[in-house]
C-alpha cells in the first residue's frame, strides 16, 4: 500500500532526528465523524501509536498524494475525554513545583476545540474538558498538601479579539482583574460570567467566539509553611480563533480586518513557540497581542502543551494540512524534505 511506504521511509528519517524539542508537546486529535457525514470519504489514512499520521490527498493527483506527521501522540476518533486528559495529568502538577505551564487547541472552526478544552458539558463526568480536569486536578493536588505549603488561587480571563484585549469578568480595569477561587466551583462560577461576557456583542449569525481568542489564566502561589519560602506556578488555557484561511477575494470589510488579525497572531504564535523550540536567543513576543499576554508564561520555566485538533473528512483535506504543518512546525520537528509521496 501506498501509504505504508510513506510510513517506512519517513520512520528512517525521523530516527534521525531529535525527539521533541524542549518544553513542548504537540497532540494531534482527529474530531470524529458527525451525523450526515459520510465516514468512507476521510482523508485520515493512517494513525501510529507513536504520534505517526498519514493522510491522503482525495484527488490522488499532483506530487502530494500522502503526507506523513509525527507528534507526541495522535488521538483518534474513538478517544475519550478522560484518554485525552491522562497525558496532560504531569503537567498540571509540575505547576506546583513552580512552572508556567500553557495548554492551546488550535485548528479550523468545527474541528474540536472547544469539545477538547471545554467539553460538551459539565454535567456528566465523562464529557468533561481539559479545562474542568485540570483545574480540578490542581485544586485536589493544593489541598492535599495544605499541610507542607499554602497556596491561593487567582484567576484572570480575557477575550483577544482584534488585537484588543479585553477583561471578561469585569468592566474598565486596566489590567485584567484577579480574582481569587478556592474551589473548582469558584472558576466555574468565574467562566460562565467570562462566557456571558464572550456573548455580548456577537450577534447569532456572527459567532465572534470561532474569531477570537479566549485566555484563562490561573495563577497559584505557594508559601511553604516551615520556611516561609514562595513558589509560584501558573496555567493558561487558550481557546484559539479558528485558524481557517478565508479566501480574500470573498471576505471584505470587518470579516476581512478579523482574518487578518488572526493570521497575524496565529502566525506570532507559531513564531514565538518556534523560536523557544530551538532555544533561539530572540523570541519574537512583540508581534501580537496574544504573544504579548502569554509573555510571562511561554518561556523560561514553562511547559507548553498544544492540542492540534483536525477533522476527518476528505473535503476538510486542505485546512488538515494547512493545521497539521503549523504543528509540525512549532514542535520543532520539520524535515523538509521526504515527507509527501507520490
Ligand atoms: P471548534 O471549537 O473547533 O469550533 P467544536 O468543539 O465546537 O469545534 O466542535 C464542532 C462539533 O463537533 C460540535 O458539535 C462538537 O460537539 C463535535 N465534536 C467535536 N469533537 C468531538 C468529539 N471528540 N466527539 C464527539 N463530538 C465532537
Amino acid at each position: 500500500k501506498n501509504y505504508q511506504v510513506v510510513v517506512e521511509e519517513n520512520r528512517k528519517l525521523y530516527n534521525e532526528v531529535q525527539e521533541l524539542k524542549g518544553n513542548i508537546r504537540v497532540y494531534c486529535r482527529i474530531r470524529p465523524f458527525l451525523e450526515g457525514q459520510n465516514k468512507s470519504e476521510t482523508s485520515i489514512e493512517y494513525t501510529g501509536e507513536n504520534g505517526e499520521l498519514v493522510v491522503a490527498n482525495p484527488l490522488m493527483q499532483g506530487k502530494d498524494t500522502h503526507r506523513f506527521f509525527k507528534f507526541n501522540k495522535v488521538f483518534g476518533p474513538a478517544s475519550t475525554q478522560e484518554e485525552v486528559f491522562l497525558d496532560t495529568r504531569p503537567l498540571i502538577r509540575s505547576i506546583l513545583d513552580g512552572y508556567n505551564v500553557c495548554i492551546f487547541a488550535y485548528g479550523q472552526t468545527g474541528s474540536g476545540k472547544t469539545y477538547t478544552m471545554s467539553g460538551p458539558s459539565i454535567n456528566s463526568e465523562e464529557d468533561w474538558g481539559v479545562n474542568y480536569r485540570a483545574l480540578n486536578d490542581l485544586f485536589h493536588l493544593t489541598q492535599s498538601s495544605q499541610n507542607t505549603v499554602m497556596y491561593e488561587v487567582g484567576v484572570q480571563m480575557v477575550e483577544i479579539y482584534n488585537e484588543q484585549v479585553r477583561d471578561l469578568l469585569s468592566d474598565d480595569v486596566p489590567d485584567a482583574s484577579m480574582h481569587c477561587v478556592r474551589s473548582t466551583e469558584d472558576v466555574l462560577e468565574l467562566m460562565d460570567i467570562g462566557l456571558m461576557n464572550r456573548a455580548v456583542g456577537a450577534t447569532a449569525l456572527n459567532a465572534k467566539s470561532s474569531r477570537s481568542h479566549s485566555v484563562l489564566s490561573v495563577h497559584v502561589r505557594g508559601v511553604d509553611v516551615k520556611t516561609d519560602s514562595i513558589l509560584r506556578g501558573s496555567l493558561h488555557l487558550v481557546d484559539l480563533a479558528g485558524s481557517e484561511r478565508v479566501d480574500r477575494s470573498e471576505v471584505t470589510g470587518d470579516r476581512l480586518r478579523e482574518a487578518q488579525h488572526i493570521n497575524k497572531s496565529l502566525s506570532a504564535l507559531g513564531d514565538v513557540i518556534f523560536a523557544l523550540a530551538h532555544k533561539n536567543p530572540h523570541v519574537p513576543y512583540r508581534n501580537s497581542k496574544l504573544t504579548q499576554v502569554l509573555q510571562n508564561s511561554l518561556g523560561g520555566q514553562a511547559k507548553t502543551l498544544m492540542f492540534v485538533q483536525i477533522n476527518p473528512d476528505e473535503g476538510s483535506y486542505a485546512e488538515t494540512v494547512s493545521t497539521l504543518k503549523f504543528a509540525e512546525r512549532v514542535s520543532g520537528v520539520e524535515l523538509g524534505a521526504a515527507r509527501s509521496y507520490k
